[in-house]
């Protein structure tokens, strides 16, 4: 194969493989080096939130997905130790309203997804390379990038390499980005389960009881993705050979949540793996000849579901300074400064909503039932809605100190 590409993707994730397909249909050569054979389940996102799909619709990458299988989840309902059963009703969440733009937040399996837009880009006249290994990254204009596929080595001269390498990018740590984190906050853990035939069709639950805070998303037929955050005291369970059986069993116990009997039938399909739960981010994601994107970039804590859509968001910020820069080197300056303010405010989002569901304990129940109490009925100003409509549709008042200090008293 010959150096004939303008830019090279290095991961074939959600943020590659759309970035990928976004570059190729506008007839720039592009290549995606993946390491994996097939993408497989690693535990990773499968809720989009609605700014997300918005970004995904923009971005012309919604109806291969809707034919892939992913579909829309309307509702939501806030089962909680404060809001058992019935109490949780009054509260739930009209999904399909929250962004006019799309129907509702977007659910799909990841593998699936990756899969889904792998073969987008490779329609739309994509290089995917499967495989492969030993990537070497240099900057430069233009920068270098060395690998082994199918045992020959390659050594090429892009215009631009992409790091879309995911959350342990080997790219970002090649070349040093220096990533700034928030201390661990706890542990998020995932497994796809099938045999819930009773869970309510196009309805997620998010709730905390005793002392963990539990997610559940429907996707499709009778499987349910499960995900559940506990304190790192707690984690004895959730490792081991019996994980699997203790995480079912941890959400059959829910006595605030009404299907919570289904689930105890429930099959595992996938593996459970757990995360620490807490925000990385880096001020400037670029070098000459280098640009990061997706978790690669720096990753927003999962427990707000958000990483897909920053993914999508870099996705098009970084194609339309492709595409607007011609033969030139783009300029990724706007990109820069847009991601620092959209994870600082998810940040603040993320750490608020550890803060108020994934501590345990009777005081922490008492000021959980007080915010909320707070911003529904009282209609007070928290960031908590940037998680759903967009951080940036938000004021800034919503992300300031006195803004939580208010919801927290
Ligand atoms: C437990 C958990 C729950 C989450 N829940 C949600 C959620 O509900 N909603 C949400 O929006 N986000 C969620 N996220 C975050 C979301 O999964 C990520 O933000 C998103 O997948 C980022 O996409 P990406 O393309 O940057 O990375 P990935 O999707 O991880 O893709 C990275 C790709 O790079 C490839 N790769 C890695 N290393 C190399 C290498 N050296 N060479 C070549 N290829 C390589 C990988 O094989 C993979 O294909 C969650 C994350 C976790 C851990």
């Amino acid at each position: 194969m010959s150096n004939e590409y303008d830019v090279v993707i290095v991961g074939g994730g959600i943020a590659g493989g759309a970035l990928a397909t976004v570059l190729a249909r506008s007839g720039v050569a592009v290549v995606v080096l993946e390491r994996d054979l097939m993408p497989t389940d690693k535990v990773r996102g499968e809720y989009m939130a609605p700014w997300g799909v918005v970004e995904l619709k923009r971005l012309g990458l919604l109806d291969p997905l809707l034919a892939a299988g992913g579909a829309f989840c309307r509702r939501s309902i806030p089962y909680d130790e404060n809001l058992p059963g019935d109490a949780a009703l009054p509260f739930a969440l009209d999904l399909s309203k929250v962004r006019p733009e799309v129907p509702g937040p977007f659910c799909m399996s990841h593998p699936s997804m990756c899969a889904t837009l792998a073969a987008a880009a490779e329609r739309a006249g994509a290089t995917w390379l499967r495989g492969v290994e030993e990537i070497e990254v240099a900057v430069g204009s233009p920068p270098a990038i060395a690998f082994s596929h199918d045992g020959t080595q390659m050594k090429w001269r892009p215009r631009l390499v992409i790091g879309a390498d995911g959350q342990h990018s080997r790219v970002r740590r090649q070349l040093a980005f220096p990533v700034l984190a928030d201390p661990p906050h706890n542990l998020v853990g995932g497994m796809l389960v099938e045999g819930v035939p009773d869970w309510p069709a196009e309805t997620q639950v998010i709730g905390t009881e005793g002392r963990t805070h539990f997610l559940v998303f429907p996707l499709g037929g009778d499987r349910v993705r499960l995900y559940l955050c506990y304190d790192f005291a707690d984690k004895a369970p959730y490792v081991g050979p019996r994980r699997q059986e203790n995480l079912i069993a941890a959400f059959a116990g829910l006595s605030c949540l009404p299907y919570a009997r289904s689930i105890a039938q429930a099959r595992p399909i996938g593996p459970f793996n757990s995360f620490s739960n807490e925000d990385h981010w880096i001020e400037d994601p670029t070098a000459p000849g280098v640009v990061l994107v997706g978790d690669a970039a720096g990753h927003n804590d999962p427990i707000i579901g958000q990483g897909l859509s920053i993914a999508l968001r870099d996705v098009r910020l970084v194609s339309e300074a492709i595409l607007a820069g011609g033969r030139d080197q783009p300029s990724f300056r706007p990109y820069v400064e847009e991601r620092l303010e959209l994870m600082r405010r998810l940040r603040i989002t993320a750490r608020l909503s550890a803060t108020l569901k994934a501590e345990y304990g009777e005081e922490v129940r008492l000021r959980r039932r007080r915010a909320g109490h707070r911003v529904r009925v009282n209609k007070m100003l928290t960031p908590g809605p940037a998680a759903l409509i967009g951080p940036e549709m938000l004021p800034p008042a919503a992300f300031e100190q006195s803004t939580l200090d208010a919801l927290l008293a």
